[in-house]
């Protein structure tokens, strides 16, 4: 007989973990299955480019909840289990063993792979990815096989990585297509800032390095082939440039698309009835991105999303409203970053980057959408009220750190 539950959650990671755990916790009742594709329960994906990569957390202590949670719980933890389609129709999904189960509600977490090259060699040995601890662990199994590492993309996951490996005695070399790093996701200060410090560690960044072909000789990579013919000799190299939403199945079965991802709306809800989708895969009208439809791809917002689902399927529905944060840790550098500075026209930098520690504002308009802050909890603690409030600042008062953000709210 098939098996059927209340509510099937794809995807055991962070978003679907935490929407089994949210459920239970507004109480609902119903029986719920987790179906996720990796072997390992639930687990916390941030310390494998940081912690986990540096051999300092085990992953045991990475698990999001210790196994017996979930049995007590009533949760049924299936993993190792990949869901290849969904038949809207009949209310089911059907995994890669060919076995069908059947839900009242689906709710779709399954985040992205990680996005490889398309180049000629990008799948000889010694290539790596870095968004799964099996990742992880193939990668940290070969790391004698260096010492010359040569990492693809100047995001976070790149430059985490590249500050764990060079501390680890490694050559390392970034090489990022863009003309600055971070380029996606923040100002050209913060991209400065960074690439200064990873010069300064020993990290050999190239810019607008753009790879053409990773090179081999017995089916290894022995190095990478730059646009303008340059060779960067690496016995390994480590991949780092984004993911691909993990949507197929869901858009094969008729859900609208956007942003690389599945469509959402406030609540969650995909165009297919009684599906839900959240976390890295869920594109959503942000309501703090002035309108535009993205995904974000963070814990907190498959944190939030979360709640949000968890809330709609026991009968009280509150929109998704948020305020985005996230974090990054290279060295001894703890960024903190809340609201979303896409489409700002203003900068404004508080302390000085020299000293290690500053915060760089964005405003839209006169209005305060961002903040990236290097080592000034305070200011990222204070200046989330700023962003969630859209205040308009004194700018002198802004650049000033000594003056407290929570001062600059009105009244
Ligand atoms: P995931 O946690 O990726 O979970 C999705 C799960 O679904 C996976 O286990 C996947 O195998 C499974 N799956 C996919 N397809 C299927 C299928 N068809 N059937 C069944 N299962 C499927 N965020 C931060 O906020 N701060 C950080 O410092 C930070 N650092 C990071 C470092 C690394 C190395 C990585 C990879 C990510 C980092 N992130 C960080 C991002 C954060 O981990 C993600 O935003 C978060 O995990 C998203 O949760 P999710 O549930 O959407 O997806």
């Amino acid at each position: 007989m098939m098996a059927s539950f209340d509510v099937v959650i794809a995807g055991a990671g962070h978003g679907g973990a935490q929407a089994a755990i949210a459920l239970r916790q507004q109480g609902f009742a119903g029986s719920i299955a987790v179906l996720g594709e990796e072997p390992q329960l639930p687990y916390e994906r941030p310390p494998l480019s940081k912690e986990f990569l540096a051999g300092e957390k085990a992953f045991e202590r990475m698990l999001i909840r210790p196994e017996a949670f979930w049995a007590e719980r009533d949760v049924a933890m299936l993993t190792g289990r990949r869901i290849e389609a969904v038949d809207a129709a009949r209310k089911q999904v059907i995994d890669t063993a060919g076995n069908a189960t059947g839900y009242g509600t689906l709710i779709w977490a399954t985040g992205g792979a990680a996005r490889r090259l398309s180049c000629p060699g990008a799948d000889l040995a010694g290539c790596h990815m870095v968004r799964t601890v099996a990742d992880v662990e193939a990668l940290k199994a070969e790391l004698p096989a260096g010492p010359r590492v040569a990492i693809v993309g100047g995001g976070y996951i790149g430059l985490e990585t590249a500050a764990v490996l060079v501390k680890s005695g490694l050559s390392v070399t970034v090489l990022e297509a863009a003309p600055r790093l971070l380029a996606r996701v923040a100002g050209p200060e913060i991209s400065d800032f960074y690439l200064a410090r990873h010069r300064a560690e020993g990290v050999d960044i190239r810019l607008g390095a753009g790879v053409v072909a990773l090179e081999g000789a017995g089916g290894r990579v022995t190095g990478v082939r730059l646009e303008d013919g340059s060779l960067v000799p690496a016995e390994l190299v480590v991949v780092g440039i984004g993911i691909v939403p993990a949507v197929a199945p869901l858009l094969a079965a008729g859900a609208a698309g956007a942003a690389g991802g599945v469509l959402v709306d406030e609540y969650c809800r995909t165009t297919i009835a009684d599906v839900l989708a959240i976390g890295d895969c869920a594109a959503h009208a942000n309501p703090f991105s002035d309108g535009a439809v993205l995904r974000l791809e963070s814990v907190q917002n498959a944190h939030d999303m979360a709640a949000v689902v968890a809330r709609l399927l026991v009968g009280e529905p509150k929109p998704y409203h948020a305020v985005p944060w996230f974090w990054s840790n290279q060295y001894d550098l703890r960024l903190q970053t809340v609201g979303l500075s896409l489409g700002h026209d203003a900068r404004v930098l508080r302390g000085r980057p020299e000293d290690g520690r500053f915060s760089l504002v964005y405003l839209r308009a006169g209005r305060v959408v961002a903040l990236d802050c290097v080592n000034m909890v305070r200011d990222y603690v204070q200046g989330k009220a700023l962003v969630e409030k859209a205040v308009a600042p004194d700018l002198a008062a802004l650049a000033d750190p000594e003056v407290p953000l929570k001062s600059l709210l009105p009244g």
